[in-house]
């Protein structure tokens, strides 16, 4: 009766903002599938513009099973973050602020 195999680090509670997960994953994929810069400023804009259209949803967990929460809320939230994250990726097209050297 241990959990002596799972890890420090798996075990460690951590709070995440799971809508922000979700975007980041989605900004990020779908800037290489249209093809856009995908520079720090870009990807962060784009990132912000998202967030701050949709409702933070906080949870405690472990990092163990983040990925495993993850995919499940993906579910729930899938329709309404891809909305919002083409929504912000329209306005970075639209108005880049790059960094010169990109
Ligand atoms: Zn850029």
């Amino acid at each position: 009766m241990n959990c002596e195999k799972i890890t420090q680090t798996d075990e460690s509670m951590i709070l995440v903002n799971i809508v922000e997960e979700l975007v980041r994953d989605k900004v990020d994929s779908a800037i290489k599938a249209l093809n856009m810069c995908g520079c720090e400023r870009c990807r962060l804009n784009a990132y912000a513009i998202a967030l701050n259209a949709l409702p933070a949803r906080y949870v405690t967990t472990t990092k163990g099973a983040l990925l495993a929460l993850l995919a499940a809320n993906n579910l729930e939230y899938q329709t309404t973050v891809q909305v919002e994250v083409i929504k912000a990726l329209n306005v970075v097209k639209e108005y880049p602020m790059h960094c010169l050297t990109q």
